[in-house]
C-alpha cells in the first residue's frame, strides 16, 4: 500500500534564536554576579567545561562582547556550539540562584551565544613552534576536536582521522536542526586548522594493521570514537518502508534530504534521541506523533523538561508499552504493541514484563526506532589492552587513559551523553596526554 497524504518538509525554526544586542544587555543585567573568591558562582560550578559564567556576563553587560567571547572560548573551544545545544536547564541555568527566589534563571545559553558569536573564528590561538609529540586523534566529533585543540595549544603535532567527509561527529549528523544545523562549527574548527592540525576525512580506521601503522607514526593515540549504530531489536516487519532507525532518519534530515513522513508516526524509546525524532517528525508534517516507552514516565532517561516541551508541541506518549511487530504491505500501516508492567526481579531490579494478551495497535505510516546506540566493541580486537565495561570503554576517570598506556579516550565512548561532557572529558585527556608525552607518570 502507498503511504497516504505524504506531507512536505516544513522549515525548522531555531528553538533558541539569538538575542539582539539590546536584549542581550538587558538579560545580562539580570545576573546577580554571585560567587566570589571563596565560593564560585553555582552556574560556573554546574558548567562541565568550566566557563567563568558571571565573568562573561559582566563583560556583556559592559558592552565588551569581544572580551566576553574570549572568556567563553578560553574554557571551551566549542563554546558557540554548546551555547546552542547544551541542556542548560539541568546545568548552568538550573543552578542559577534567581530560581531560588521565584524568578526565571538568567538565559545563560543565549547570552553565551551572543558572546561566542562576537568573536566567531577570530578565537584563534598561537601554538608554540616546533617540538612536542605526535598524536593521532581518531574521531572528529566534539571530543576529538577539543582534544586536538588543547594538544595543539600545548605545542603537539596532531592529525585527526574521521570516517565521515566532514568534521563534527554527531553535532553535524545527529543534533536536532532546531538546535543547530552546522554553523558555527566550521568557525570553531578554523583555529585548529590555523594551528596546523591536519585532518584526514573519509578515513575509517579498522583492523589491527591500521592501528599498528598509527602506533609506528605517533607517540600517543586519542580515541574520540563515540558510539556506533542504533541498537537493532530485529522485530518482525522492521524492513517495511516507513520504518526507520533514529540515526539514519536524523542524518537524512541534517544532510538536507528530509524523509517523507505520513500523518501518523510512532517513535519507540524513552531517551533524548526518541524525543528529538518525535519533534522532528512533527516538524516534517506528521500530525499524530506517539512515543511509546516500555517503562513509566518517571523512568524515562530523557530530561524531564524535554518530555514537557515535546508534550507542549503535541507529541503523545504511551508509557508501559513496547512494539511487538510492524504490519503492512510493503509500506507500514500499523505498529502492534503490548502493554507492559514493571516487576521486581530476584536481583532487586525493576524490569518491564509483557502483560499476557494485552495487545493494541497504532495506525502509522512511519515508525522510528530510538532505543540507544551500540558500543564500538570491535576496537578491542584492533587495539591490545582495550576493555569495555557495560558498553563503555574502560578508562581512568582522572586521565582518560585506557589499559593500553599509549591510548586515551573521552566523550560518548567512555560514558558521556552530551557535547559539553565530551568537551570536559577531552580537555582532561589532553592534559593527561601532555603529561604522558613529557614522561610524567
Ligand atoms: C540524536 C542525538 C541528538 C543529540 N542531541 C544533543 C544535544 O542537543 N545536546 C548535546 O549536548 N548533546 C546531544 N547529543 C549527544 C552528543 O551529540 C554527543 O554526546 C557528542 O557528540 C559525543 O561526542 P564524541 O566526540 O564522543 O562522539 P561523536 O560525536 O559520535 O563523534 C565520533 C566520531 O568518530 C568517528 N569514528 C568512530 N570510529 C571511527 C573509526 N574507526 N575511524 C574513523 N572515524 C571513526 C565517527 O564517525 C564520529 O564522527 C545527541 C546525540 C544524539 C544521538
Amino acid at each position: 500500500m502507498e503511504p497516504v497524504a505524504l506531507v512536505e518538509h516544513a522549515p525548522f525554526a531555531e528553538l533558541k534564536p539569538p538575542f539582539t544586542p539590546m536584549e542581550a544587555q538587558t538579560e545580562a543585567s539580570r545576573c546577580l554576579d554571585c560567587g566570589g573568591p571563596y565560593a564560585p558562582a553555582p552556574c560556573s560550578v554546574a558548567c562541565p567545561s568550566g566557563i567563568d559564567v558571571p565573568g562573561f556576563i559582566k563583560a556583556l553587560r559592559r558592552g565588551e562582547s569581544q572580551r566576553a567571547g574570549q572568556i567563553v572560548f578560553s574554557a571551551n573551544p566549542l563554546a558557540g556550539t554548546c551555547a546552542r545545544v547544551c541542556p542548560t536547564p539541568v546545568l548552568c541555568e538550573g543552578a542559577c540562584v534567581l530560581s531560588h527566589v521565584g524568578q526565571r534563571p538568567v538565559a545563560i545559553g543565549r547570552l553565551q551565544r551572543t558572546a561566542a558569536d562576537a568573536v566567531a573564528n577570530r578565537a584563534a590561538f598561537t601554538a608554540p613552534a616546533g617540538g612536542g609529540g605526535r598524536v593521532a586523534v581518531v574521531g572528529a566529533g566534539p571530543s576529538g576536536l577539543v582534544c586536538a585543540s588543547e594538544l595543539a595549544r600545548l605545542g603537539h603535532q596532531v592529525t585527526i582521522y574521521d570516517e565521515n567527509p566532514a568534521p563534527g561527529g554527531l553535532i553535524r549528523y545527529a543534533i536536532a536542526p532546531y538546535r543547530q544545523r552546522v554553523a558555527p562549527l566550521e568557525d570553531e574548527i578554523e583555529p585548529l586548522r590555523q594551528a596546523g592540525v591536519a585532518f584526514r576525512f573519509n578515513t575509517r580506521l579498522t583492523g589491527r594493521s591500521a592501528f599498528l601503522a598509527l602506533e609506528a607514526e605517533c607517540d600517543a593515540i586519542f580515541l574520540g570514537i563515540g558510539l556506533g549504530a542504533d541498537v537493532n531489536p530485529e522485530l518482525p516487519g522492521q524492513n517495511l518502508f516507513g520504518v526507520w532507525q533514529a540515526l539514519p532518519f536524523i542524518r537524512a534530515l541534517k544532510d538536507g534530504h528530509p524523509p517523507l513522513v505520513g500523518r501518523s508516526t510512532v517513535v519507540i524509546g524513552g531517551g533524548n534521541t526518541a524525543l528529538d525524532a518525535a519533534r522532528e517528525a512533527l516538524r516534517l508534517g506528521s500530525d499524530q506523533v506517539t512515543v511509546i516507552y516500555r517503562r513509566d514516565r518517571r523512568s524515562m532517561p530523557a530530561y524531564p523538561y524535554e518530555v514537557s516541551e515535546a508534550e507542549a508541541e503535541g507529541v503523545r506518549f504511551h508509557w508501559l508499552a513496547a512494539p511487538v511487530r510492524f504490519v503492512g504491505d510493503a509500506w507500514l500501516e500499523r505498529v502492534e504493541c503490548q502493554y507492559q508492567e514493571l516487576a521486581t526481579g530476584a536481583d532487586g531490579r525493576v524490569r518491564p514484563q509483557p502483560v499476557p494478551g494485552a495487545l493494541f495497535s497504532i495506525a502509522a505510516e512511519n515508525a522510528i526506532l530510538a532505543i540507544g546506540q551500540t558500543a564500538r566493541a570491535q576496537f578491542t580486537e584492533w587495539v591490545p589492552g582495550l576493555r569495555f565495561e557495560q558498553g563503555r570503554l574502560a578508562v581512568d576517570d582522572n586521565t582518560g587513559q585506557t589499559d593500553n598506556p599509549r591510548y586515551f579516550a573521552a566523550g560518548d565512548a567512555v560514558g558521556g551523553v552530551s557535547v559539553v561532557q565530551a568537551v570536559q572529558s577531552a580537555k582532561r585527556a589532553a592534559q593527561a596526554i601532555h603529561r604522558y608525552l613529557a614522561g610524567e607518570d
